[in-house]
């Protein structure tokens, strides 16, 4: 492995990952854990991009953040099933341990956190999963306190590592759970911390909302930090270097 930093051109090198181990969340997801040979290590926030090929030469290339902290030997990826989802669908169904994945990453130089300062992370559904990186890397770095997570899925069953988010004290917002409550205005307003980075992570629709909670909770527009999970598409061969 390279040291930990941002060199674009190591990670812009496909990489043949064989995956070690697969688990399984129901027909919700699927965590892959990937031996990446050679890897540069990411930093917490950052992300991979997997590309599966037909036989006939067929691409399709989708982004996936990383989960694992830098310091895990293994690469932990935690990919939603998204109905009719080409590459989600197929990892969650097809892939099993001993498989070969072409990988390329870590990219994002925006959306990361390295344990220096303060920092308020709120994720929603599989957008924890970048928040759950910062989390690891917090306490391997012995400085838990300067993290804060504040979390949202529909139910119980739809939160991803709820039990370890739960653990590490998040504020949990479950909406259709009995007593669970949203991530609204007042909730958001009451975590809002202007001396912390934001990093909100989630689809479209959830990250726009957290982005207008903090603002109107007066949380400086030059703190907030969004990665959407939005639609991904092709990944262009230049992305590597954003
Ligand atoms: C920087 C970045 C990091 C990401 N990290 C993760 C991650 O850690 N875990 C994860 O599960 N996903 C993540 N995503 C989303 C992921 O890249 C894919 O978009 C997702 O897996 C769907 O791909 P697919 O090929 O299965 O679906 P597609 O075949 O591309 O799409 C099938 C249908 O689902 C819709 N769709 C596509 N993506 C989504 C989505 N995310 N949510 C809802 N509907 C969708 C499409 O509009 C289409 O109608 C990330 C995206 C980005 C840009």
């Amino acid at each position: 492995m390279t040291e930990i930093g941002n060199d674009r051109r190591l990670a812009a090198v496909w990489r043949d990952a064989r995956v070690v181990d697969v688990r399984h969340h129901g027909d919700i997801a699927v965590v892959l854990r990937l031996d990446v040979p050679d890897r540069v290590l990411h930093r917490p926030g950052q992300h991979y991009v997997v590309r599966l090929r037909a036989e006939d030469g067929y691409t399709a290339s989708r982004s996936y953040s990383t989960v694992s902290a830098p310091s895990d030997d293994l690469v932990e990826l935690y990919v939603e099933r998204v109905p009719d989802g080409e590459v989600s669908g197929f990892l969650a169904e097809v892939v099993e341990p001993g498989d070969e994945l072409e990988v390329r990453g870590p990219i994002g130089r925006w959306f990361v956190w390295d344990g220096y300062g303060p920092a308020l992370g709120i994720g929603g559904g599989s957008g924890v999963a970048p928040l759950v990186s910062m989390l690891r890397h917090a306490r391997e770095v012995g400085r838990p306190e300067l993290l804060s997570l504040a979390v949202s899925a529909r139910t119980a069953a739809d939160l991803p590592y709820r039990e370890e988010l739960e653990a590490a004290g998040a504020l949990v917002a479950l909406s259709r759970e009995p007593g669970g409550f949203r991530l609204d205005a007042a909730a958001v307003g009451a975590i809002a911390d202007p001396g912390a980075t934001a990093l909100v992570c989630g689809s479209a629709r959830f990250t726009l909302a957290m982005e207008s909670h903090l603002l109107a909770a007066g949380q400086p527009a030059d703190t907030i930090r969004v990665e959407r999970f939005g639609p991904s598409g092709e990944i262009d061969e230049d992305e590597a270097s954003t």
